[in-house]
């Protein structure tokens, strides 16, 4: 699915340099790479603070942390994501409530937000699932009337833009009281193990989520609230802070090689392809995600895997029927998209370093799949 040695191997004098650099300073924990690429981060995305932690299910749990949550708090957030998402709103006892997405672009629906508001509703928390931005124009709009915190799960679209209808621009991640990234080898802008991060603009938040990363301490050895132990060290931010500057180059590449599949199955019934706008970077593509209708998804997973070419379902199973996340306060029918979903969703392989042949390959054997 992922390219990651051939991307190495274009970046590996300068990465081996600075990872050598790390190992000779011996600051391998809170070094100046950290905090250097911290800074680099924020000027990149235009955010006031980047606060640096172990992983982007950290970032999730810390932000919601950071914004006072409390157990029994409502947060709402989509049907149709990684675990992750979902798993910390559990762990920090506050209630999820899970909703249905957009059939178009599969991010949280907008309509279904507003049907699940009740007095106990603190916090949203969209997805910009497979590097496309939510809608968050309007889920600003929803979440100013009712008083609610909005919280990006950011780790699948570093460096993608959100247009408001006037034309104007912001970074995902930048756009909500707080957000969440993943460093993660495979997302976009992925180290070389786990790492993750804050984002945000509010001072006093920046500075409550300093402390909780650091075992709550703000003062050393002055314990004022209960936090954590997540850092994000010294080497993965020499990696991170080389790769940052080819983020763009790397996001474009996933945007031209979505335009090529997208061309190659221009024709096909059956494909329904993901929506490119013309000069529109809301879209980093850290998935390609094709719907297939009138054929058994499954089966045509098996035939590429045959084939040679890897590919995944994300994600198979929605998450208000997970074991850990059913509830008896969710109706079927208020699922029909994601339900749907689950079963037509195929994701091809899609990196920085996809040449035409590959491409070629992959979309011809889907289509003789489709076809016969
Ligand atoms: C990857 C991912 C996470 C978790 O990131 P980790 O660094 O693996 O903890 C959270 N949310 C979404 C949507 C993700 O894709």
């Amino acid at each position: 699915m992922v390219d990651l040695q051939s991307q190495y191997a274009k970046i590996q004098n300068t990465v081996d340099a600075r990872i050598s650099e790390v190992l000779k300073s011996a600051t391998f924990i809170n070094g100046p790479e950290v905090h250097n690429f911290q800074k680099e981060l924020e000027n990149y995305l235009g955010v006031k603070h980047v606060i640096p932690c172990a992983n982007g299910t950290d970032a999730l749990q810390i932000a919601m942390m950071g914004l006072g949550l409390q157990p029994g708090d409502e947060v709402i957030t989509a049907d149709f994501t990684f675990a992750a998402t979902v798993e910390v709103i559990a762990l920090l006892h506050l209630t999820p409530v899970l909703v249905d997405v957009d059939p178009i672009d599969f991010n949280i629906s907008i309509d279904a937000i507003k049907k699940a508001i009740t007095p106990k509703t603190k916090a949203i928390v969209p997805v910009h699932l497979f590097g496309k931005t939510a809608n968050m124009e309007a889920i600003m709009e929803i979440a100013a009337e009712h008083n609610l915190f909005v919280i990006e799960d950011n780790a699948q679209a570093i460096g993608a833009n959100y247009t408001y209808k006037d034309g104007s621009k912001k970074k995902a991640g930048t756009i909500g009281h707080a957000a969440s990234t993943s460093f993660f080898p495979s997302k976009n802008l992925g180290c070389y193990g786990d790492g993750g991060a804050i984002f945000t603009n509010d001072d006093d938040l920046a500075h409550k989520i300093r402390g909780i990363v650091n075992h709550g301490m703000y003062v050393r050895y002055h314990h004022d609230v209960v936090g954590v132990n997540s850092r994000l060290d010294s080497i993965q931010a020499a990696v991170l802070s080389t790769k940052l500057t080819h983020l763009d180059l790397y996001n474009k590449a996933r945007q031209e090689a979505a335009k090529k599949y997208n061309a190659a199955f221009a024709n096909e019934k059956n494909i329904i392809t993901p929506v490119i706008c013309d000069n529109c970077d809301c879209h980093v593509f850290h998935q390609y995600t094709l719907k297939v209708l009138n054929v058994d998804r499954d089966q045509l997973a098996a035939f590429l895997n045959e084939n040679g070419i890897p590919c995944g379902v994300y994600y198979p199973i929605p998450l208000h029927s997970q074991k850990a996340y059913a509830d008896e306060r969710y109706n079927e029918s208020d699922f029909t998209v994601t339900n749907q979903l689950v079963k037509e969703v195929i994701s091809l392989p899609m990196h920085t370093e996809l040449d035409d042949e590959q491409i070629a390959f992959i979309t011809s054997k889907v289509i003789e799949f489709i076809n016969r």
